[in-house]
């Protein structure tokens, strides 16, 4: 199985590519195209067609993908873009901040 240094719930930073710099909460994962959604961050413009007479079409604002391999973790201790390591403890892996070293 194919997986991220990233999952739902991380608050992560991009690094590079068009979103550099945003910064917010994974929502999404899709590990089989390395991709990430995170809140906020790469917003698309979709036009939406009126599906039934009497509904208005629009513009709606969606977040698109981002590569995974463009983002970073931030750290929930020190709020820093960091790299993480992997720590094994008996049988759960446990990430940690390669700075100050907490574990996630
Ligand atoms: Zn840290």
């Amino acid at each position: 199985m194919n997986t991220l240094h990233v999952k739902t719930g991380d608050t992560v930073q991009v690094i590079s590519g068009r979103s550099k710099g945003g910064k917010g909460k994974v929502v999404a994962v899709s590990p089989k195209e390395g991709q990430v959604i995170i809140e906020g961050v790469n917003l698309v413009t979709k036009h939406v067609k009126p599906k039934r007479q009497g509904e208005t079409g629009g513009i709606v604002k969606a977040e698109g993908p981002v590569r995974a391999c463009k983002v970073m973790l931030v750290c929930p201790k020190c709020g820093k873009a960091v790299r993480t390591g992997v720590r094994i403890d008996g049988d759960t892996k446990k990430r940690y901040c390669k700075k100050c070293n907490a574990e996630f």
